[in-house]
């Protein structure tokens, strides 16, 4: 059999409140199981966000929507299967704690899937988190999948519908398709393929700019016990937005590592080497923009093991956005959080969690005004102008979202 090597193109985030079947959607679409993870490497950045490749196809002799499909050969038919093109399916955690690893998810994110279970009212807590994410974030092409068909009779089915499309309603999913599936039982699967490729396009990105990924997890893929001279180098998985990376290029990586120099601490980037790339569950010699990645490097894997390098920005040495230990933004509240009522203001020394592309900080607000505050980082990050930020507030014991802000200086 021939194997593909195709990189996948896309990243799709699979998004919605938690045991509504966002991980069984991706198991049917991929075979995969992504709450499973056996060999980091092979599942690229799986423990985090769960995270999984497909190939999409369609069978030369069926109809349309029936020649959707991810089978290799077509099980009507019995003829080989058209591969449409390979996309990374990005599985963020539904779970309400998890909610920066979501929002660090959605910056890799080109569309999104939110899944919204039949059986229940219509939205659950982290549906409407997940969406007012999603739509903070500019996440525009989302496709509606209506799981658990197979557990409600026609008329609920039918309410349900309705009911989430009038929770979408003036939201950014307002022109989505809704999609009625059952994740578990593989029915309409084809379905969600054609929305798939309907509504979440391959961006066009440009191949030509220096190489710049956005890393949202690392590790250490050695065992336990493996002898210094060989061990393998650490490991970044991430997404390029821009340009390519060879084998053997140099890269650097910011805000990098924390180093103590008399008494006082600052972050010094990280320059190393690509020592291995891995993409679709393959070895690469050069890899694009598009899903995700797994990049082997010089770096002693103690620096990138358990996701510390995680929110990083690598690249081109000398080509990447400044290193930020506070930022000035414009400050845009929404009107409510979830389950919270009205976003009061931001206040001047109250403490925010920020993302900012995939990385997660804490921020002390040194200067508040309406519309725009300013910021001072517990840990620094490597941002441009013009960067979105997702930005939540302490309630009770965890962090809600409130709002979005675009940094300004
Ligand atoms: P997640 O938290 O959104 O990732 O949800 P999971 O994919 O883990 O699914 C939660 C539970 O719902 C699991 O026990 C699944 O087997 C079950 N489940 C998911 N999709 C379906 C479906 O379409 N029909 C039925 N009957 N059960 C489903
Ligand atoms: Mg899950």
């Amino acid at each position: 059999m021939v194997t593909e090597q195709t990189q996948p193109e896309v990243n799709i985030g699979l998004v919605g409140h938690v045991d509504h079947g966002k991980t069984t959607l991706v198991q049917a679409l991929s075979g995969d199981w992504t709450d499973q993870h056996s060999e980091e490497m092979k599942r690229g950045i799986s423990i985090r966000l769960g995270y999984a490749d497909a190939t999409l196809r369609r069978c030369p002799d069926c109809a349309e929507p029936e020649c959707y499909t991810v089978e290799e050969t077509c099980p009507e038919h019995g003829v080989d299967t058209e591969t449409l093109r390979t996309v990374s399916f990005v599985d963020a955690p539904g779970h309400e704690t998890l909610m920066a690893t979501m929002l660090s998810g959605a910056s890799i994110m080109d569309g999104a899937v939110l899944v919204v279970s039949a059986t229940e009212d219509v939205p659950q807590a982290q549906t409407e988190e997940h969406l007012m994410a999603l739509d903070i974030i500019g996440i525009e092409n989302i496709v509606i999948a209506q799981n658990k068909i197979d557990l409600v009779d026609d008329e609920r089915a039918r309410e349900n519908y309705e009911q989430i499309r009038e929770f979408v309603e003036g939201t950014v999913a307002e022109d989505a398709p809704i999609v009625p599936v059952s994740a578990q039982q593989e029915v309409n699967v084809d379905l969600v393929i054609q929305a798939l490729e309907d509504r979440i396009p391959t961006p066009d990105r440009d191949e030509t700019l220096p190489a710049r990924m956005y890393t949202a997890r690392s590790f250490d893929i050695n065992r336990p016990g493996t002898k210094a001279k060989d061990l393998l180098g650490g490991v970044i998985g991430g997404s390029l937005a821009q340009g390519t990376l060879t084998e053997g290029d140099e890269i650097e990586l910011r805000p990098g590592r924390e180093v103590e120099e008399g008494g006082s601490s600052e972050y010094h980037s990280i320059e190393t080497s690509v020592r291995s790339l891995q993409a679709g569950g393959h070895p690469q010699d050069e890899v694009g923009p598009g899903g995700l990645l797994g990049v082997g490097t010089g770096l002693d894997p103690s620096l990138t093991k358990g996701d510390a390098l995680a929110g990083q920005v690598a690249g081109e040495p000398g080509t990447l956005p400044p290193t930020r230990n506070g930022f000035e933004m414009e400050v845009e509240l929404l009107d409510r959080v979830v389950g919270e009522g009205e976003v009061e203001e931001i206040s001047t020394g109250e403490p925010l969690m920020l993302t900012v592309g995939t990385a997660t900080t804490v921020g002390a607000v040194t200067s508040a005004r309406t519309g725009e505050c300013e910021v001072n980082l517990k840990r620094p990050v490597c941002a441009e102008e013009g960067a979105k930020i997702a930005i939540n507030r302490r309630m009770g014991a965890r962090w809600r979202l409130i709002g979005v802000g675009t940094l300004t200086e």
